[in-house]
C-alpha cells in the first residue's frame, strides 16, 4: 500500500524546548509538504527518558501550533509505541541479522565508537544484560542516494560497524525507532538538518531489513551559533519566542534562502504563511555544509 501523496514530518526529541534549528526544520518540512499538496505529521522522539525534560513535549507543540504548525494527524508518541519496536526486534532477530553485545562503554570507546564485531565472533553469556546489535557484514561498501537537498550521496555502510537498536538499559535506539515509525506512517519524504546525514545509510540498511521503501531524504542547512556549533540544548540554544512568530518565520525563510520582503517581519502570522507557501521553492535551499558541520567528513 504505497501511498500516492506526499506524506512529510517533524521528528523532535523532547530534550529541551524548540530552538531556531528546529524550528527551520518545522517550517521546511511543512512547507515542503504543502507544496506538494501533501500531509505534515508530528511525531515526538521521547524514547530515551534519562534525556528528556519534563514538560518539553507539549512546550515543543505549542510552540509550533503559536507558529501556525498543527500535525494534521493525531501527534504519534515514541514512548507508547513500544509493541511496535518489539514486533520489529524480533522480525530482525529471526533474520539471524542480530546479536546481543554486553562490551562496556570503555571499550567502546578504545575502538574509537567503530564496532569491532568482538561479540558477534564470542557471544556473551545468556544472563548478562546486552545491548542488541543489528550486523552490517552483509552490507555493500557504499549506500549511493539522491538527497533532494544536498545531491548524490555517497555514504560507507559499515562505517561504525554493527550498531546497537536496542540498548542495554532496555530502550530502543533512535535508529530502529525512526525507521519503524516513518514506516507505520506511510513517511515518503524526510526533510531534517543535516547533522542526521550520516545516519540515513543505517537507517536504510534497517529498511532493508523489514522490506519496506525508504523514504526520499532531504537534508537541510544546520543553524549555527556565532562559534560554529550547531544549535542544540547542549550548547544552550535559546528556546523560541512564540510572542514573535512572524519575525521567527521570517527569519526561518530567510535562513531557508527564500528571501521574504522586509516588510513581512511584522507582518499577521496567516500574511507571511501565505506568503511562504506561494513563494516555496525548494531550490533556492542552500546546501551550506561548511562551519560547524563535520558529518561530510565521513562521506567518500
Ligand atoms: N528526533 C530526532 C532529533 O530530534 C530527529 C529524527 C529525524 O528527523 O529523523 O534529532
Ligand atoms: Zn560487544
Amino acid at each position: 500500500n504505497i501511498p500516492n501523496t506526499y506524506r512529510g514530518r517533524f521528528a523532535p526529541s523532547p530534550t529541551g524546548p524548540l530552538h531556531f534549528g528546529s524550528l527551520v526544520s518545522a517550517i521546511a518540512s511543512y512547507l515542503e509538504a504543502r507544496h506538494h499538496h501533501g500531509r505534515w505529521l508530528v511525531r515526538i522522539e521521547d524514547l530515551d527518558p534519562p534525556r528528556e525534560q519534563p514538560g518539553a513535549a507539549e512546550a515543543i507543540i505549542s510552540t509550533l501550533e503559536a507558529h501556525g504548525l498543527v500535525s494534521d494527524e493525531a501527534v504519534l508518541y515514541q514512548s507508547e509505541r513500544y509493541e511496535i519496536y518489539n514486533k520489529a526486534l524480533s522480525i530482525l532477530e529471526h533474520q539471524g541479522a542480530t546479536y546481543p553485545c554486553t562490551c562496556t562503554r570503555p571499550r567502546l570507546k578504545s575502538l574509537g565508537n567503530v564496532y569491532d564485531g568482538h561479540c558477534a565472533i564470542h557471544p556473551p553469556q545468556d544472563n548478562e544484560p546486552a545491548a542488541i546489535r543489528l550486523s552490517v557484514q552483509q552490507a555493500d561498501a557504499f549506500l549511493l542516494f539522491n538527497d533532494t537537498i544536498q545531491g548524490e550521496q555517497s555514504q560507507p555502510l559499515k562505517h561504525d560497524g554493527d550498531f546497537i537498536i536496542h540498548r542495554k538499559d532496555g530502550l530502543y535506539a533512535y535508529q530502529l525507532a525512526v525507521v519503524v515509525d516513518d514506516i507505520a506512517q506511510n513517511i515518503t519524504h524526510v526533510l531534517r538538518g543535516s547533522d542526521l546525514l550520516p545516519t540515513t545509510a543505517r537507517q536504510w540498511w534497517v529498511y532493508q531489513h523489514l522490506s519496506a521503501n525508504a523514504p526520499l531524504f532531504g537534508h537541510l542547512p544546520v543553524v549555527t551559533n556565532p562559534l560554529g556549533q550547531k544549535l542544540s540544548k547542549q550548547n544552550k540554544a535559546p528556546a523560541i519566542d512564540s510572542n514573535q512568530a512572524s519575525l521567527n518565520w521570517w527569519h526561518a525563510l530567510t535562513f531557508l534562502g527564500q528571501a521574504p520582503q522586509e516588510n513581512l517581519k511584522q507582518s499577521p502570522l496567516t500574511e507571511i504563511m501565505t506568503w511562504a507557501k506561494q513563494h516555496w521553492r525548494t531550490e533556492r535551499i542552500p546546501q551550506q555544509l561548511g562551519l560547524g558541520y563535520t558529518g561530510i567528513a565521513t562521506l567518500q
